[in-house]
């Protein structure tokens, strides 16, 4: 696609068809014989400036105007002119804004909805973990079920799909969860890790009295 080219002068430009001085830096086109020719002659002047800086906008900008012309300017420390921007029909920046709000919205949607997705997926796995700590150990106090599981839940949550699940939800797995409450809830565990007990010498400590509430809860 051939652009329209619009440089950014360096030298004082006088249009080389309706004569105005335009001075330095004045946005010009260069036009064969008449040299720099001002954007009012070169009929560009209705044009709007979109610097560079948001590709995205540019690109769909570009693509609704009809007609669009890229903004040169020489850079002295380089060598070569760079891009500074493009101009484009009016209507075509506020549709390329409106798509892009649009985006953003569809994108916010989209990004509720799988929070929602993942907020049920969490409801239904706290539901099936709670529900199989309750028939493995009926005898646990009424609520602790739910705690267990919620817990359980936060510390998978996250994970792709939550493949775990199922497996989470193997007597091993729940059985371990529970464990690991009663050794917070039951037991003087957090207290001995508190007064600077090395884990497993604490988790030792605990042992027998953590099994005896295994045995009450497996009670029906
Ligand atoms: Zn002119």
């Amino acid at each position: 696609m051939n652009d329209i080219m619009v440089f950014i002068s360096r030298s004082d430009a006088t249009c080389g068809e309706c004569g105005e001085q335009l001075g330095r830096h004045a946005w010009i086109t260069l036009q064969g014989q008449k040299g720099a020719v001002c954007l009012s002659c070169a009929d560009l002047d209705h044009l709007v400036f979109l610097p560079t800086g948001n590709a995205a906008l540019t690109r769909r900008a570009r693509k609704h105007s009809r007609l669009s012309a890229v903004v040169l300017e020489w850079s002295r420390a380089r060598q070569r002119y760079e891009r500074q921007g493009l101009l484009v029909e009016d209507e075509a920046l506020e549709t390329a804004e409106v798509e892009r709000l649009a985006d953003q919205e569809a994108r916010a949607a989209a990004r509720a909805r799988a929070a929602q997705r993942r907020q049920e997926l969490d409801e239904r796995y706290v539901q099936s973990f709670a529900q199989r700590v309750r028939e493995l150990f009926p005898g646990c106090p009424p609520g602790r079920e739910m705690a267990i599981a919620e817990h359980s839940c936060r510390k998978y949550s996250g994970r792709v799909g939550r493949s775990s699940s199922a497996k989470a939800l193997d007597e091993q797995a729940v059985r371990l969860a529970v464990v690991a409450h009663v050794r917070h809830a039951e037991t003087r565990y957090d207290d001995l890790l508190l007064q600077g007990w090395d884990r497993y010498e604490a988790r030792e400590q605990v042992r027998s009295r953590v099994e005896q509430v295994l045995e009450e809860w497996e009670a029906p």
